[in-house]
């Protein structure tokens, strides 16, 4: 297999910036949100009264003009300013990508300062890695303490420097990486996607995630509770602010160490990795059936099922991150991932192929109407989408 020169990666550090920084780092927050709505408004404006659309690169032209009447806004340069209207632009692309799609999504919004977390370089100047010495200089700001406790490979490209809470990170996007090819393992695996980290394998394997965020959970539960009875505008109120979106990102940053332990471990074991497509999988999602009239306390009342559908939405966030996590990792060792479409992958028996919804006795058992198989319902379905991915490859390589 040959390696593509376009392989890119993010690499993630946390950075220490100084008190003077960090209010440097938040100043020139406060400036990019500014010009990012100020931009906004243009885009707007120009299509409303004008029906002309302005464009990335006609934004960027204007900020020659800012440096005079706004030159605090270009003190880490025009880079920066670059990668606003670049994170503007994208926005709008991607508005139009799902419109095209025939979705409804929201208009790209104006932003309040205090959702403003993120700046972006989009090119590569305006700042400086100095491995070595562990720091990052920043054009305006100066040079930033950072974690580089491991090195990046390729190059660097470009950076994003965002606030967590009261920490900072640095995110490092590096172009050209080199792949990493494994040895074949001659083992293929199917995998069906349960609730949040726990899968099922082809292998009858059901593996938990570790179990992260139920402690930290709980403590979030206790810190938001003690949040309601602190004073607006105190101190302690503003304190207690803080712990909570630490324990939010905690819960964050484990469930994605979670998934990387569980991509790496796969992509480690594994030629072929069978996966069921998310996408489609939520286009079969059936609709919930009306009420049954005659037994009325059957049905749950509707706050629980928006409750679900939330729920829905968060699994789906993790598995997603957990699927782009494991897609990267296979591609740079070259091993393959196949999605594959999930219809009927629960109802079908794994030894003899006989579809039938009545097979899946329950949410964990499957019994087999026709051969009597018996097997957990997740495993059953984890070897049907084995089969499937298998199917898939096989034509694939067919077709070359
Ligand atoms: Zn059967």
């Amino acid at each position: 297999m040959t390696s593509k020169g376009s392989r890119c990666r993010t690499y993630r550090y946390r950075i220490h910036p100084t008190k003077l920084q960090t209010q440097a780092l938040l100043l020139q927050q406060r400036y990019q949100c500014e010009l990012y709505n100020a931009a906004l408004e243009e885009r707007i404006g120009s299509w409303t009264w004008e029906r002309r659309s302005v464009s990335y690169f006609d934004q960027c032209r204007t900020l020659k003009g800012l440096k005079d009447f706004r030159p605090e806004v270009v003190a880490s340069g025009t880079v920066l300013c670059r990668g606003t209207l670049k994170r503007l632009d994208r926005a709008y692309g991607a508005y139009f990508r799902r419109v095209k799609r025939g979705e409804t999504p929201g208009f790209p919004r104006f932003k309040p300062a205090s959702r403003f977390d993120s700046l972006q370089w989009a090119e590569d100047s305006g700042w400086k890695l100095k491995p070595q010495h562990r720091r990052l200089y920043l054009k305006g700001i100066g040079e930033i303490k950072t974690n580089y406790y491991r090195p990046f490979k390729g190059e660097p490209k470009a950076i994003t420097v965002k606030r967590e809470g009261t920490r900072w990170w640095l995110s490092v996007h590096c172009v050209n990486v080199p792949a990493v090819p494994l040895d074949r393992t001659c083992s293929e695996i199917g995998i069906d996607l349960g609730v949040v980290n726990q899968i099922a394998t082809s292998d009858g394997e059901l593996k938990k995630g570790q179990h992260f965020g139920a402690k930290v959970q709980n403590q979030l539960t206790q810190a938001q509770r003690s949040l309601a009875t602190k004073q607006r505008g105190s101190n302690r109120r503003r304190r207690q602010v803080d712990e909570v979106v630490r324990l939010h990102y905690k819960i964050k940053n484990q469930r994605r160490n979670a998934a990387h332990q569980l991509s790496r471990q796969l992509v480690n074991d594994y030629d072929l990795i069978a996966l069921e497509d998310l996408r489609i999988a939520n286009l079969v999602l059936a609709p919930k059936g009306k009420p049954d009239p005659e037994q009325p306390e059957a049905y749950l009342p509707n706050g629980v099922r928006k409750k679900a559908g939330l729920n829905r939405s968060i699994h789906d966030a993790g598995w997603g991150q957990f699927v782009s996590l494991l897609s990267y990792k296979a591609e740079s060792a070259g091993r393959t991932v196949v999605s594959v479409n999930p219809r009927y992958t629960s109802q079908t028996c794994a030894e003899c192929h006989h579809v039938d919804a009545g097979n899946r006795v329950s949410q964990e058992e499957f019994r087999c109407r026709r051969c009597g198989h018996c097997d957990y319902a997740d495993i059953n379905a984890a070897r049907n989408i084995l089969r499937a991915g298998r199917a898939l490859q096989a034509s694939a390589c067919d077709g070359r």
